[in-house]
């Protein structure tokens, strides 16, 4: 039985991806996402660079406490500086303070940069290079070198770069890891030139790759395909300017399409899982459109995709969604048939056989409430109440609004404007609540007195959090007369709610988006009060 070949994966997220735009991860962030890292099976976590910073020396203070199972913590930094013995280089010190069991340095390998930048001769450039490994060699387990610039400086002077190699293999560099570090060359590129340094030293070989040109994750199988070992990058790609190699993405092709051993299979089902936790601690909105992971990953929404799919899946997926802890969605559009919105009641967890006379009727209001603005692919919510009602008629409805007034003042011309709603609802058994409430624009009165009228009936309601809001102003009609549309997504710390509403009067659209809010999370407590949980089972054909 021939094992397939093993590749490692080293992880950079909390180092090159914090040199992102927009992403700062605390101590804290960084330990949690450590732990995970280690639990997917990544073999090395790159924690920072102790000398950048005192957040990052923190990190790894802290992270000596962190029970890994078999990820290695490894701190990153340059070669020693110029005209400075290694044992007396201040950040070379620092590297090794951190304690950790592989330390990583980068060193200048492309000419241009030693010419132009450091202003040394080339010999100087071997001899940094040589010194700092050799140093770092006698004090920690592992020592990778990353040859910065590596393939700018093999197209311009082949030679030169292939030298540095050779010298950081000599010095004992446990491993050189080929960067990709301005993210311009091609996969056929990085294929020549890995196989040059093969040529040139037996040292196992990694590589780094920025994706300037939108080719991390390509170059980095190119290069696996010729004899690296390790491929370094961020989960979900952050990094510099346009990002790092993408390992969700590479970890996948690596292991579901060249066959090679990465993960485990079992890991690689959180590989979606991890992907968003990292989103979610770099505050950052998911990207539905990331492959394999993202929302839309597996989105079918084309009524012939969507029967092609339901009667065998691989007519338009390229894998099994689950093996990467995805999974297959069917959007309702206005190219949806019947057939979608079965597929829908399926997955809500409603009886469908007991929906199958009602979807003609339900499928027609969809499309008509289409026509008019409606989009329920953020609102899936505001979609289920309305297969719901197709099944109940409007005996699910929890309460009724009998009026509502909202005035808005504002004073002065400096001033901020005050927003004052009050509202009358009718709740079970007729009994009626009559409230006011304020808020810091009219919307959020009317929210906030609505919150206040049904908590009366409804405890659960201080639950609903409002998550987010968003108005998009509808083609058509002119300037202030236009429809808007009203998304709102709420959460209740178990799960996630979309909702919308559609009117030309902002407040209204509002009105609607929130009433399917809190009549959503009152109905889906009901459900699960029944114990009635979404069946999991295959689609309906
Ligand atoms: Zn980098």
């Amino acid at each position: 039985m021939s094992a397939a070949r093993h590749i490692e994966i080293y992880d950079t997220t909390l180092r090159d991806g914090c040199q992102a735009e927009d992403v700062a991860f605390t101590v804290e962030d960084k330990l949690r996402i450590a732990e995970r890292l280690d639990e997917f099976g990544v073999r090395y976590i790159e924690g920072g660079w102790p000398g950048s910073n005192p957040r990052d020396e923190e990190f790894f203070k802290a992270a000596k406490g962190l029970r890994l199972k078999q990820a290695k913590i490894a701190a990153f930094g340059a070669t020693r500086r110029v005209g400075v013995r290694a044992s007396e280089d201040p950040n070379l010190r620092k590297l090794l303070q951190a304690q950790t069991p592989v330390v990583t340095i980068f060193g200048k390998t492309w000419a241009l940069h030693v010419r132009d930048d450091l202003r040394i001769s080339k010999l100087q450039n071997f001899e940094v290079i040589h010194d700092s490994v050799a140093f770092l060699k006698r004090h920690v387990d592992a020592v990778i070198f990353d040859a910065e610039h590596f393939f700018d400086g093999f197209r311009d002077d082949p030679e030169f770069a292939l030298e540095c190699c050779r010298v950081a293999a000599d010095a004992g560099a446990d491993l050189l890891c080929l960067c990709e570090t301005n993210g311009g060359r091609l996969p056929e590129e990085v294929a020549a030139a890995v196989d040059a340094v093969r040529a040139a030293v037996t040292t196992p070989l990694g590589i780094h790759c920025h994706n300037d040109a939108e080719l991390a994750v390509a170059n980095s199988l190119a290069a696996v395909r010729h004899g690296a070992v390790q491929v370094q990058g961020t989960i979900n790609g952050i990094g510099e300017r346009c990002g790092n190699a993408n390992l969700c993405s590479v970890v996948a092709n690596l292991q579901l399409k060249m066959g090679l051993k990465v993960v485990g299979a079992a890991q690689l089902r959180h590989l979606r899982e991890l992907s968003h936790f990292v989103w979610e601690l770099a505050n950052i909105e998911p990207n539905k459109r990331q492959a394999y992971v993202g929302l839309s990953a597996f989105a079918h929404k084309g009524g012939i995709h969507v029967a092609a799919v339901q009667k065998n899946p691989q007519t338009y997926e390229h894998i099994d969604p689950a093996l990467v802890g995805s999974r297959q969605r069917v959007l309702v559009s206005d190219l949806s048939g019947r057939s979608n919105i079965l597929y829908k009641a399926h997955e809500f967890g409603l009886d469908v056989e007991e929906l199958k006379p009602a979807a003609r009727q339900v499928l027609a209001e969809v499309k008509e409430l289409e026509s008019r603005g409606f989009q329920f692919e953020g609102a899936e919510a505001s979609l289920e109440l309305l297969m719901r009602k197709g099944l109940d008629g409007d005996r699910t409805r929890s309460f009724r609004l009998i009026g509502f007034r909202v005035i808005d003042e504002k004073r002065k011309e400096d001033e901020s404007p005050l927003s004052e709603a009050t509202i009358m609802i009718e709740g079970p058994d007729h009994h009626v609540e009559h409230t006011a409430a304020q808020g810091n624009g009219p919307v959020n009165a009317v929210d906030n007195a609505l919150r206040k009228a049904l908590l009366k009936f409804f405890p659960q309601i201080a639950e609903v959090q409002l998550l987010d809001y968003k108005v998009r102003v509808l083609g058509g009609g002119e300037g202030t007369k236009a429809l808007v549309r009203v998304l709102i997504e709420s959460g209740d710390g178990h799960e996630r709610w979309g909702t919308v509403g559609v009117s030309p009067n902002v407040i209204e659209a509002s009105w609607q988006a929130l009433v399917d809010s809190f009549e959503y999370k009152l109905y889906k407590d009901r459900k699960r009060a029944r114990g009635k949980r979404a069946a999991t089972a295959a689609p309906p054909v």
